[in-house]
Order: structure tokens, then C-alpha cells, then sequence
């Protein structure tokens, strides 16, 4: 049978909640009666929503779809600096639980009509009385709408306990207003057909509820020991990776450092060799203006002049540019290492994803330090890039630079995977 509504129904209720948290960008939300979390799944993409909670009384449900609701290797690849929590219960709407209270909106869509009318006076206890959410949006059939379903005897699904008329779901909003302290607006979705919207309203009626700030909490049913109310079944709980953890900065900032250094190094000793023609091609980035662009060339150009005026393979004096130096390995006093030393304010002006991630250049030497994929020279200022004698087949300098735990710039992303499989495991 062909839908009835274009856009269905189900969508029309979900895109009045998204478009409610467009407007309101609410950071906690949670939805009672989540089922198979479609709503869930289109919240996840609104930035504003940091905290994103589920619940029904029926776990099998929430379990058959709740991966879709994880983090996908982009998220991985590239976080963000947003942040997101994804948590999943399963329980009742007429019992309490105290890790979901103090919501910014909780959205109830086609579920008190599943519950008996003294559930619902419970519903109303838990939700205005104990979670006391900033705003509440409540959907249910509206049961004047019936007459215009073709085919419908008795109510529109077997499990509804009720259906109820524009003024019935009034008075019980009214009441729940003024029993908890909030206001209510009525509108709904699912216009009918031109001339019958006064006489029968929307098909899906719906209550926005907002809480009235009284300031001494006097409707709240929180109670001092609202703390350990703890009866939900945590089914399902993921952080999404965000740059704001410190760790994950660290490891995708050390990344970027290891690609750019390793590129500004072969650029050296490729003009070094003279094996760049004079012009000097552009290097490559990804998201620069042609401000910085041209800034990071001249720049390069300093350094490979300055490389080029004097430095030997031996070198050790201090030098502003790249340069050679030796490195040895802490945890092998035996052998030193031929490398390439990248300054990190050349990193810093040069590379615009790493001066966006740090901040500044004190930031970027304090977290290169902790890195320890990441080899500093001693006095800190420079990223040291190991290098191989020029004659040495490319295998085998392929061989030391793996060894050198350095990562090719062209196997950028297959490090970030093996990120991906450690994030997954710590959550
Ligand atoms: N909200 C969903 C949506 O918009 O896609 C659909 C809701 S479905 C019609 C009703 C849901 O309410 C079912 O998944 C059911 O398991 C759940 N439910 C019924 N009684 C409940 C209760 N007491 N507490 C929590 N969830 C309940």
C-alpha cells in the first residue's frame, strides 16, 4: 500500500525533533523508547548533541541495530573536535534511574499510547518529576484523525493500551504542566487533506513541554537519594573519538608531524641531490590557503639554501634549517644514527594542520614530547627523521626506516587504522 503521508509518517515525527534540536542545540538528549534508534541515528550527526541516550523496555530491540550508532573510520581518521556519547538502556519508562536525569531534551515519539493510564501517571512522575529535563517532546495518535485511515477498524497498532483525542491529550498535559512546573505548546504532523485540519487535527498530535524555571526545584521528586536510584541495564556505551582528548590529539598530531617531516626531509635531500629542478614545485597540502603555501616554499627554500651553504654528513653545529645530524638511540648506546633534523618552527609555519592542532609552538613541542613514536633532538626544537646512505638499495632503506618506527608518508592511513583497532579496544 502506498504511504498515506509523503514524507512517511515516522520521518515527519523524527524531522520535527531534528529540527527542534537545529534550533535549540540541546547538548544531553534522550529518547524513551528508542526501539531500533532510527531517531538516535539521524541525532548522532548534530553537533551540538555531546550526550545521546536510549531507552526501551525491550533490549532485544535496541541490540538488533545499536552498531549503527558507532563511530565509523572516518571518525577515527579524522576526529573532530566535537565530542559524543552514545549510551543505550534498556528499562522503563515508569521507573526511576538517576543517570538520566537533568536532560536538555527528552523525546517520547509513539510511546505512552503502549502503556496502561496508570502507567502513563508514572511516566509523567518519572519524566517532569524526577529526570525534570529542560524540554520534553511528547507524540500520540491522534484519534480524530482515525476516521480518514482507510481500511482502520479499532486502533492503529495492537499494543496500543489507548488512543486519545486532541482534548484528552490536553487535559493530561495540562495536568502534568502544572503538577511539575512546565508549559506546553500543541502541534503535531500528518496534515490532512485541505478543509479537515479544524475538525480533526494531525495525524500524530504532539506536545512540546518546556520547564519553567522556578529556581527552588519544588515540583523535582529527585529526593536526596536520588543518587543511587540505578535501575536500568546499560547496554550500550561509545565515545566517540574527539580531538579533545588529549591522547588522541597527541596521536594524530604526532602523525601529521612524522608525514610533514618526512616530506619536508625528502624535499631537502632531493634538492640537495639535485634532482628538483630549479623552480621548485609547490609542496603539496591539503587544506592551505596559497597565502601559506607560497610562505612554506620561500621558507624551504631558506632552509635548502642554508643546507646546501655548508652542511656535511658529519655535521653536529647548531643550524636553523634542516640539516644532518647523528642520533642515538636511547635504548642503544652502540649505534648512531644518520637523520635528518626537521626544525619544529619550520613544521609549525609550514604545515597548517599541525599549527591548527597545537596552537602554538610551545604546545606542539610539549606534545611531541610525550609521543613516544616521535624522535626530538635534545634541546627539543627539532624532529629528528632517520636516513639511510644514499647508495643503500631502496629495500633496504625501506627496512631501516620501518625499524626506525617511522611511518612512510603513503602508509599515513594505514597507520591511522591501526589507531582505529587500538581506540576500539579501549572503549
Ligand atoms: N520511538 C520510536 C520511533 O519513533 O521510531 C518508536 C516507538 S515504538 C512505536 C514504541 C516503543 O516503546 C517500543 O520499542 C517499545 O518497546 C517501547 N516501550 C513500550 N513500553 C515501554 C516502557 N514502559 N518503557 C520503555 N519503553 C517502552
Amino acid at each position: 500500500m502506498e504511504p498515506l503521508f509523503n514524507p512517511p509518517l515516522h520521518r515527519q515525527r523524527h524531522q520535527f525533533v531534528v529540527d527542534f534540536v537545529k534550533r535549540n542545540k540541546p547538548p544531553k538528549v534522550l529518547d524513551l523508547g528508542c526501539s531500533e534508534c532510527s531517531l538516535m541515528k539521524r541525532l548522532k550527526f548534530h553537533r551540538e548533541v555531546h550526550l545521546l541516550v536510549g531507552l526501551d523496555i525491550d533490549g532485544t530491540k535496541v541490540k538488533k541495530k545499536m552498531r549503527a550508532l558507532a563511530p565509523v573510520s572516518t571518525d577515527y581518521l579524522q576526529p573532530s573536535y566535537d565530542q559524543l556519547c552514545v549510551e543505550l538502556y534498556e528499562g522503563s519508562v515508569t521507573e526511576r534511574d538517576a543517570r538520566l536525569r537533568g536532560f536538555d531534551l527528552v523525546t517520547s515519539i509513539e510511546l505512552i499510547e503502549h502503556l496502561t493510564l496508570a502507567d502513563v501517571e508514572r511516566f509523567s512522575e518519572v519524566v517532569f518529576g524526577y529526570m525534570t529535563p529542560a524540554a520534553v517532546i511528547v507524540s500520540t495518535p491522534n484519534c480524530e484523525y482515525n476516521p480518514l485511515l482507510p481500511g482502520l477498524r479499532g486502533f492503529r497498532h495492537s499494543d496500543h493500551k489507548f488512543e486519545w483525542s486532541r482534548a484528552e491529550f490536553k487535559s493530561w498535559a495540562l495536568k502534568a504542566c502544572s503538577e511539575f512546573g512546565y508549559e506546553v505548546e500543541f502541534t503535531g504532523v500528518g496534515q490532512p487533506a485541505s478543509g479537515y485540519q479544524e475538525s480533526v487535527g494531525f495525524c500524530s498530535q504532539i506536545g512540546v513541554f518546556r520547564r519553567l524555571e522556578r529556581g527552588d526545584d519544588s515540583n523535582a521528586l529527585g529526593g536526596d537519594d536520588a543518587e543511587d536510584v540505578f535501575s536500568y541495564k546499560l547496554l550500550y556505551s561509545i565515545n566517540y573519538p574527539s580531538l579533545c582528548d588529549n591522547n588522541i590529539l597527541r596521536r594524530v598530531l604526532g602523525s601529521e608531524v612524522l608525514y610533514w617531516a618526512e616530506k619536508l626531509k625528502s624535499r631537502w635531500m632531493e634538492k640537495k641531490s639535485g634532482e628538483v629542478n630549479a623552480s621548485c614545485a609547490p609542496i603539496e597540502t591539503e587544506e592551505e590557503g596559497e597565502e601559506k603555501h607560497t610562505a612554506c616554499r620561500e621558507e624551504m627554500r631558506n632552509v635548502v639554501s642554508q643546507c646546501e651553504s655548508g652542511a656535511s654528513e658529519d655535521q653536529e653545529e647548531e643550524d636553523e634549517g634542516v640539516r644532518w645530524t647523528r642520533f642515538q638511540r636511547r635504548q642503544d648506546s652502540c649505534t648512531s644514527l644518520r637523520c635528518v633534523s626537521v626544525p619544529l618552527d619550520v613544521l609549525w609555519s609550514c604545515c597548517p594542520r599541525v599549527s591548527t592542532l597545537s596552537g602554538s609552538l610551545g604546545n606542539l613541542r610539549r606534545l611531541l614530547m610525550d609521543d613516544p613514536d616521535v624522535e626530538l633532538s635534545q634541546d627539543g626544537d627539532a624532529v629528528l627523521v632517520n636516513c639511510h646512505e644514499q647508495d643503500l638499495e631502496e629495500e633496504e632503506a625501506q627496512d631501516e626506516l620501518e625499524d626506525s618506527g617511522y611511518e612512510p608518508a603513503s602508509r599515513h592511513h594505514s597507520a591511522a587504522a591501526e589507531q582505529e583497532e587500538d581506540w576500539e579496544e579501549s572503549v
